[in-house]
Parts: C-alpha cells; sequence; structure tokens
C-alpha cells in the first residue's frame, strides 16, 4: 500500500470507526486516486481526496409512528450529503433493517463518482432508514414515510438535494414521501425522482439501472466483437434492478437461470422467460412474496434456501458466461469470485453496489475478466433520475424512445471514459481504475475551481 492510501486509511479507520463498508468503498477509491496524485500533485496540495471523503452535511433524525395495532414504533432517518461540486445532492433512499450510517456513507461516498460519471450535473448523497417494509400494511408504510418526510423535508428541494428510490424504496413509497413533502411545501417540484408517469415521472426510471446494466455488459462483450446473444446469465435479486436486467436480457436473445431474495435462490436451467419474468414482477411488486414461490410453480426450477452455515453462495457456482449481482453490496465473497470464474463466467456487470468483496474484485481483475463495477454499471439508474429532473424542470416529458436511446447513449459514454481512463493512467482493461478516475476528476477539478469550502 503506498503511503498516501495507507495514510488516508488510517484517518478513515480513526474517524470513522465501526464502518467497514465505508473503509471499503473508500481504499478502493483512494488506490486508484493514488495514480493521478503521482501525476498531479496539485490535486494532492488541495487535499482533494481528503475532502471528498468528509461529508458536507449528515442529518439523522428520529422517525416515529404508529402501526395498525396503534402501538408506537421508532426508527432512525438519515440523510448523507456527501458532495455538492457539480451539481444538486442526488442519491437514492434505502429502507432495510441493515441499515446503519456506515452502510449509508459508503453508498452516499460511490454516488458522488457515479454522479460524476453519468456527465449530468448532480452531486452525491444516500439516504434512508432501518425501517422494514416488509410485513408492514400499505397504512403503515404510508404512516411511516409521512413521519419521514415530516423531517426530511426541510434539507432537500429541486435545487439542493433530489432523493430517490433504492432497496425498500419504490414507486408506492416515492408516491407517499412525494405526498407529503408538497403537503408541507406546498409545492409541485421535482423534488423527488422515480414519480408515477401521472405525475412527473420518467418513462424507462423503473427499467434504467437494470437496462444499463447489460447494456454496460454489452459494450463490454464487443470490445471482443461479441454479443449476449445466446450467453447464459447468473443474475442476483429479484428486485427492482434483477427484474429489469432479466427483461433486457431476454430482448438481447441471452438466457438468465436465477433469481433470489434473502431466504434464497431459483436456478431454472430451462432459462427465466418472458412469461415467468412477469410472473416474478407480479410475486415481487404486487402480492410482495417471496422467490420460492417461483420453484412451486415452475417445474423447471429448483429452489435453494440460504445456508448461513456456508462459506460461499452456490447461486455463483453454475455454469454460466456473464453475471449480474443485483441485490446488495459484499454479495460475491473471494470464493463466489473463483467460483464464478471456474465456471466460465468472464463478464460480471453489478446492478447492485458495491456487491463484490475486495479480494473478490482482485480475483476479477488477475484473471482480467470484463468486470465492470457497480459505480459504472448500475449508473444508469441515476442517470434517467438525472433526465427525470430535467423533464421536471423544463415541464415536458419524453418519449419512451428517447430517454432509451439517451439512456444507452450515457452508458456507452460511461463505458468508453472507463476503458480510456484506464489505459490513460496505465492500467488498460481495469474498469475499477477507469471508473474511479474518470469519475474522480470531475469533482476534483470543480472543487479545485470552487476554492476552499
Ligand atoms: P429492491 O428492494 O427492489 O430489491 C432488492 C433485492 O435484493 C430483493 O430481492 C431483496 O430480497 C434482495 N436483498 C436485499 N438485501 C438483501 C440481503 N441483505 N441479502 C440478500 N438479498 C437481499 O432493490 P433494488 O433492486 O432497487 O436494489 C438492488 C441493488 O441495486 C442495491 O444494491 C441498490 O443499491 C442497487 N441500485 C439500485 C438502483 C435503483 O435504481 N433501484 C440504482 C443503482 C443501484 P428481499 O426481498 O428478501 O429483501
Amino acid at each position: 500500500m503506498s503511503s498516501f492510501v495507507n495514510d488516508v486509511m488510517a484517518e478513515v479507520k480513526a474517524k470513522n470507526p465501526a464502518e467497514p463498508e465505508f473503509h471499503q468503498a473508500v481504499q478502493e477509491v483512494a488506490e486508484s486516486v493514488d495514480l493521478v496524485y503521482e501525476r498531479h500533485p496539485e490535486y494532492r496540495a488541495a487535499k482533494i481526496f481528503e475532502r471528498i471523503i468528509e461529508p458536507e452535511r449528515l442529518i439523522m433524525f428520529r422517525v416515529a409512528w404508529t402501526d395498525d395495532r396503534g402501538e408506537v414504533r421508532i426508527n432512525r432517518g438519515f440523510r448523507i450529503q456527501m458532495n455538492s461540486a457539480i451539481g444538486p445532492y442526488k442519491g437514492g433512499l434505502r429502507f432495510h433493517p441493515s441499515v446503519t450510517l456506515g452502510i449509508l456513507k459508503f453508498l452516499a461516498f460511490e454516488q458522488v463518482f457515479k454522479n460524476s460519471l453519468t456527465s449530468l450535473p448532480m452531486g452525491g448523497a444516500k439516504g434512508g432508514s432501518d425501517f422494514d417494509p416488509k410485513g408492514k400494511s400499505d397504512r403503515e408504510v404510508m404512516r411511516f414515510c409521512q413521519s419521514f418526510m415530516n423531517e426530511l423535508y426541510r434539507h432537500i428541494g429541486a435545487d439542493t438535494d433530489v432523493p430517490a428510490g433504492d432497496i425498500g424504496v419504490g414507486g408506492r413509497e416515492i408516491g407517499f414521501l412525494y405526498g407529503q413533502y408538497k403537503k408541507l411545501v406546498n409545492e409541485f417540484t421535482g423534488v423527488l425522482t422515480g414519480k408515477s408517469l401521472s405525475w412527473g415521472g420518467s418513462l424507462i426510471r423503473p427499467e434504467a439501472t437494470g437496462y444499463g446494466a447489460v447494456y454496460m455488459a454489452s459494450e463490454m462483450l464487443a470490445t471482443r466483437s461479441e454479443t449476449l446473444k445466446g450467453k447464459v446469465c447468473l443474475v442476483s435479486g429479484s428486485g427492482n434492478v434483477a427484474q429489469y436486467t432479466v427483461e433486457k436480457l431476454l430482448q438481447f436473445g441471452a438466457k438468465p437461470v436465477t433469481l433470489s431474495d434473502s431466504n434464497g435462490y431459483i436456478y431454472d436451467e430451462a432459462g427465466i422467460d418472458a412469461e415467468k419474468l412477469k410472473f416474478v414482477m407480479d410475486l415481487k411488486n404486487v402480492r410482495r412474496g417471496r422467490i420460492k414461490e417461483y420453484a412451486d410453480k415452475y417445474k423447471s426450477a429448483v429452489f435453494t434456501a440460504v445456508d448461513p452455515k456456508q462459506d460461499f453462495n452456490p447461486l455463483w457456482n453454475h455454469k454460466a458466461q456473464c453475471a449480474f449481482p443485483s441485490a446488495t453490496q459484499n454479495e460475491i465473497n473471494r470464493k463466489d469470485a473463483e467460483n464464478l470464474v471456474k465456471n466460465g463466467v468472464y463478464v460480471v456487470s453489478e446492478g447492485a453496489n458495491m456487491p463484490t468483496i475486495a479480494e473478490g474484485v482482485e480475483v476479477f481483475l488477475d484473471r482480467k475478466i470484463l468486470y465492470a463495477p457497480g459505480k459504472a454499471a448500475n449508473a444508469g439508474g441515476v442517470a434517467v433520475s438525472g433526465l427525470e429532473m430535467s423533464q421536471n424542470s423544463m415541464r415536458l416529458p419524453w418519449p419512451r424512445e428517447e430517454v432509451d436511446s439517451r439512456l444507452q447513449q450515457i452508458m456507452k459514454n460511461i463505458h468508453r471514459t472507463c476503458v480510456e481512463t484506464a489505459e490513460r493512467f496505465g492500467t488498460p482493461g481495469n474498469y475499477v481504475n477507469g471508473a474511479n478516475i474518470g469519475g474522480f476528476l470531475k469533482v476534483a477539478n470543480a472543487m479545485l475551481d470552487q476554492g476552499i469550502v
């Protein structure tokens, strides 16, 4: 480890103890930025990276609400406003019992570079709560969202901070949050993205993250004159990102064979086709059921429950060519990465944020497979959120084809930035360095221009 990375990590760990995911995310980017600092002492002198790792503002608040039995419940709410050098804060809200300050800080930090890569004017943020929407009635979710917004509204705004969805926050939650914001502020502005089409949402926003991850895989394959047609693909998760990853894979003639949730995964050797995907969408988005039901309905599929005693995830141990981790952070460990490569996977496009632990990333880089890290591969979601903001400002919706073609172009540009930047900094084919440095430079230059603030 270089002395710069050593020093930064010692400081980060001392100042932010018990936040291992934040340490992991910072270390990965610091190792890439080290290559920039070698050539550009001006960034080092201005302590740009040291400033980027310190959130500009951190908001933590109590969210009290009443459940259907009349019992008072208390959750914790957060918003991390990480960096606004290139635009208003932008990033999702996550509602999941695993949410902590450290998880949201890692996500907000990643968001800074991801948003920069899209080339749209968006700073980085993330927020959420340890609230678990699973098993709650619609009314309970509504009351929670209203209470959450009763505090959040004073910190956000169409030109200040524009939250969106993430794990546990989909169209239903965005609707409740927006309704309460509008009531409190008495303004109809584009303060949240991922809205419904009839009141300011953008076409293709629900699809954007999954579609974008597939476009990224397709761009990577094109560097070897290959396409996705006929490729067997492993997909994890079964929420928003996983569903639209499968949809786009089918359009490209690929064969997705797995999906998962926190209880286990299904492997369907015959392939998940359009009809089966429709079943999954209804199961997850309407009935809010478990993925196990897929194997009850389709006999070609086998369900395997999560086994906490196992030191690897069997989902990543099937013969395939491509993998799209689309559930959550750190779902691929070193052994999983080795299993993937051993089973023939040579394309990994991360729909989720930081789904691969550092040792797993090392395996991918050592074996020189086509590996796109989350901040590049899943940037399509926030990119279309940026396009939703533009449409809201103009009060003019764009047709589906226009948004999709802009999304494709943005993913092409991100891919090109990764490839060219990796090459320029002496690590050709390394999309990790390409994404980290590509995202860093734009933010760093803006911070140099704007002085020491
Ligand atoms: P959803 O809530 O729609 O789906 C999440 C899926 O992952 C569910 O199947 C869920 O299973 C599973 N999951 C969540 N946590 C865990 C866990 N701890 N262990 C195992 N499985 C888990 O979320 P999204 O699809 O929106 O998000 C998925 C990933 O993509 C996240 O990493 C998110 O940060 C990232 N992302 C999302 C974007 C978006 O636009 N939505 C944009 C960019 C990145 P279960 O139902 O059992 O919890």
